[in-house]
Parts: C-alpha cells; sequence; structure tokens
C-alpha cells in the first residue's frame, strides 16, 4: 500500500484475487463477474495478506504525487558532450559559468549621446560634440568627454571616460558640432555598467536545467560551443491489441490502425525523450511477455491497451508474473481511468546471462488506456514527472490555467475530468469551450483542441461565465 509520501511501504508475495479493475469504456465492475480470479506474483499491498487486496485506484493527486515521488528518486543514465545547437531541448549536465564580465565593458543601452549628466541640469543645454563611438569602438580610440561636451554614441559601444550617462537621441538636436538637449538624465541613465548582469565566475547556469533558446544564448555567450548533457532516456512504447495493424498494413474491416504508439512517440520527443517502438503485441500472453522483455532494455516502458477489464487485457497479468510491483491501477479519472503505474526488477524477463552488471534496480512501467485520447492524456498527466527525472531535470508539478467558460457544461460527479477544449480569447479574456468529442476513441477531437478543461469529482453543472481550470497541452 503506498505510504504518505506515495512509495511502497513493502513489498510481499500474495496470492490473491484481482482487485477491482476500472473500465474506459463502462462502468466499474468488479474484475470477478467477468473473468477467474488470477494469482498476481507481487504486489505493494498491506502486511495483512489475509485482508482481502486494498483497491489500488487512487485519486487523481494522489496518483499524481505518488508518481511526483517516484520520479524525485530516479537520476538519468549517463553524460555526452554534443554540439551547442544538438543541446537545444536537451538537460544541461554541468554548471556553466561565466568566463568574463556581463557586460564586459560600460554599454551603452541606446542611441545618443554619452554626456555627463550634471551637465544638463539647465535645460535645453548646448554641449559640443567630441566625436562619435560605434558598437565595437577600441578602448584605446574613446574620446574623453569633459565638462560642457558630448559624444555621439550608439547602442551597444562602450561608453567613454568622462560621460556618466547617455541621453537618447529622440530629446536632441544636431546642429554640426552642437548638440541641443531638451531632457534631464540622471548619473547611470542608459549605460549598462560592467558586470552589472553577471560577475566573472559566477554560475549562469546549473545541471538540471532544459536547455531552452535562453539557456542556449546564455551559454553561446560564454563561448561554448559544446556542451555536456545528460543522454536522453530511452521510452520503450507497447501497442497491445489484436485488432491493431501498423500504419502501412491495409486494415480489415474491423481492424484499427496503431496510432497510440506514434502519438506516444511524439510525446516523448516533445519531453526530450527518444522512443523505442516495439512491434505490436497481440492480446496473447507469451508473445506479450517476450515484447515486455524487449522494452525493459530501456529507461521507461509505456504499454498502450489492455488495461482495461475486458477478458483479453492481459497487460497486468503479463506485468504481474514479471514480478511487477504496481503503485496504483487506476485513477478517478477521465478520460483514462485504468491507468496502471508500477515497476519491475531489472533483469525480468531476461535470462541471467543478459542481465546488467550495473544500472538501476527497476524499470518504471505505465500501462495507459488505449482509446487514443486516453492514452495522449495520461502520458501527460502521468508520465512526465518520471521522463523528467530520467532526462536529468527536478519534475515539474502541473500547472492549471484559469480561463472563463464559454457554455455551460453538464457532467456526471465521481471523477476528475479533462475534457478536450479551445482555449480562446484575446488580450486578458481568456475563453475557454468544450470541443464537441464523442469519447475517448475521438482522435479528431484533440485535433480541434489546444487544452483541457479541468473539472473536480464533485461537479455536476459548470455555468457558462465560470473561471474554470484549464490545462495546457
Ligand atoms: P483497450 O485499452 O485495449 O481496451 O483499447 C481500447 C480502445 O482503444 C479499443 O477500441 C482499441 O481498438 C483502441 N486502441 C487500442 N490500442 C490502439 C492503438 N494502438 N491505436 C489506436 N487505437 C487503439
Ligand atoms: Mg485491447
Amino acid at each position: 500500500m503506498p505510504t504518505s509520501n506515495g512509495l511502497p511501504a513493502e513489498t510481499i508475495h500474495v496470492c490473491g484475487e484481482r482487485a477491482s479493475r476500472p473500465s474506459d469504456n463502462g462502468p466499474d465492475r468488479r474484475a470477478e463477474d467477468v473473468r477467474p480470479p488470477r494469482a498476481f506474483a507481487c504486489r505493494i499491498i498491506s502486511c495483512m495478506a489475509a485482508q482481502p487486496e486494498p483497491s489500488l485506484i487512487l485519486s487523481f493527486e494522489a496518483a499524481r504525487h505518488l508518481v511526483e515521488d517516484h520520479a524525485a528518486h530516479l537520476r538519468p543514465r549517463g553524460k555526452e558532450l554534443v554540439e551547442l545547437l544538438e543541446a537545444a531541448g536537451q538537460v544541461l549536465a554541468e554548471p556553466i559559468f561565466a568566463d568574463r564580465n556581463f557586460p564586459p565593458f560600460a554599454r551603452a543601452m541606446r542611441d545618443g549621446y554619452a554626456v555627463l549628466a550634471a551637465d544638463l541640469s539647465h535645460l535645453p543645454a548646448n554641449l559640443e560634440v567630441i566625436g562619435e563611438i560605434k558598437a565595437g569602438a577600441r578602448t584605446e580610440d574613446l574620446p574623453a568627454v569633459k565638462a560642457g561636451q558630448a559624444a555621439a554614441i550608439m547602442t551597444g559601444a562602450p561608453a567613454p571616460p568622462g560621460a556618466d550617462a547617455v541621453v537618447m537621441v529622440e530629446y536632441t538636436s544636431r546642429n554640426s558640432d552642437r548638440v541641443q538637449i531638451t531632457r534631464p538624465v540622471s548619473a547611470g541613465d542608459n549605460i549598462a555598467s560592467p558586470a552589472s548582469e553577471a560577475k566573472r565566475g559566477e554560475k549562469l547556469l546549473s545541471p538540471g536545467e532544459r536547455l531552452d533558446f535562453a539557456a542556449i544564448a546564455v551559454a553561446a555567450s560564454v563561448g561554448r560551443s559544446r556542451l555536456l548533457v545528460y543522454s536522453k532516456p530511452k521510452v520503450a512504447i507497447l501497442a497491445t491489441g489484436d485488432e491493431i495493424v501498423d500504419v502501412d498494413v491495409p486494415p480489415a474491416p474491423t481492424q484499427i490502425r496503431n496510432s497510440n504508439s506514434y502519438s506516444l512517440a511524439a510525446q516523448v520527443q516533445a519531453a526530450g525523450a527518444e522512443p523505442v517502438l516495439l512491434p505490436i503485441a497481440p492480446d496473447e500472453p507469451e508473445r506479450l511477455r517476450e515484447l515486455i522483455a524487449d522494452g525493459l532494455e530501456s529507461d521507461l516502458l509505456l504499454l498502450a491497451g489492455g488495461v482495461s477489464m475486458g477478458k483479453y487485457d492481459l497487460v497486468e497479468q503479463v506485468l504481474a508474473e514479471l514480478q511487477a510491483e504496481f503503485f496504483f491501477t487506476g485513477a478517478q479519472i477521465q478520460p483514462g481511468k485504468p491507468i496502471v503505474f508500477g515497476r519491475i526488477p531489472c533483469g525480468r524477463g531476461r535470462p541471467a546471462a543478459e542481465l546488467p552488471a550495473s544500472g538501476p534496480a527497476y524499470i518504471y512501467f505505465f500501462g495507459l488506456p488505449g482509446n487514443p485520447v486516453s492514452t495522449m492524456v495520461t502520458f501527460e498527466l502521468f508520465a512526465r514527472p518520471i521522463l523528467q527525472a530520467l532526462a536529468g531535470m527536478p519534475p515539474s508539478k502541473l500547472v492549471f490555467l484559469s480561463a472563463q467558460l464559454r457554455s455551460e457544461i453538464k457532467t456526471k460527479t465521481g471523477l476528475k475530468r479533462f475534457l478536450p477544449a479551445v482555449l480562446f480569447g484575446e488580450f486578458e479574456q481568456a475563453e475557454v469551450e468544450l470541443t464537441t468529442w464523442h469519447g475517448s476513441g475521438d482522435i479528431a477531437s484533440m485535433i480541434r483542441s489546444n487544452c483541457y478543461v479541468v473539472i473536480s469529482p464533485d461537479r455536476e453543472r459548470i455555468a457558462a461565465g465560470e473561471w474554470v481550470p484549464v490545462l495546457m497541452r
């Protein structure tokens, strides 16, 4: 049973009936209604084996926190040196220091005139122009500015000795070697003093930061053409289902093309990891077990489909046979209620001779419901923190925005809902409206949406105009 911090209290071996499992398609039913009891090799449950197995269906918040807690203990596998641009989107594995002061010299922040602020106490002031300073001008070529004088200066140029401010060109009028100034300035105005942004030797980036465009700019500005990054985690993706065929195979009338492997791969890539697509697993334990074993060679295993209530939803059974620990086997959410999260001791499913000498003790897995919308949503809601941790980043929290609901929503209580929606509006007026959708299989509804409206389990009706939480995609 998960402890209060969400981590497993202990592992015990029990043989017992399967706990009630949620279905992605209909109301909850007891699993024993539809199939015979099945033995579980290893589950994280309370130490009272004689008691019925506790439900592992958690509230959304409890399930999410549990994933975050596990993620907090995961570390990336390795590091590599890559070219600066290749590092974009990856996670930094070394600290980056300022190799010089930023700015390295007193830098003009505006086009205008370098002056002594004290000369502008009586306006308009009329000053002698003693020269012009371009960006890149050498220190030894800079004219010294004295009282009653000014130097024309361009943005990015070094401020000349003597001057303590730059007055913007907009407040000046030039007449040959004289300039008239109509606005006062204070000492320091429009000049960035040396080291005001960062001092030489100061740490600018830390290991664990994802290298976005701003971080790439910082690395470039300190002269780093190559960066040490954490190796991208490999994420095995295993779609299951007898009816599923791959994209190139012409589907028979009752077959469905595999879209989950590809949506997941795209999500994995966008999260900065490397997808490893496995062949589609049939609803047959032997082959499923082989493919799961292959998936355990990656850093994380994502299974799609086969975790619901159907007679041929075999994923959990096979995982259990591989000594899986299940941290939850459902969450009170829609879509995606049958989501499964757990881990398998490393090397399970592979011959002992092939076991790695070192490396992690466990491979984590998610069993995502196969309905395409459920697969996409549950990845976003649960898989991301584990991926971030394996990629070397601190796992992030989910952040909800707020928007005003355009049309009333009526729903049922009991589940936290993440409904595909469109966020629109202009300026500060954020509005949101649900997209029409026909359930968790409706891929097209996801194309029309750019966010999810989040509805708490106790709400039956939300009036138009109410502010609702929104999760961006
Ligand atoms: P399951 O979770 O296996 O019960 O599947 C639920 C629904 O999702 C079924 O209608 C499946 O045909 C569909 N489905 C399962 N896997 C995939 C997949 N890889 N691509 C597209 N649809 C899928
Ligand atoms: Mg299936």
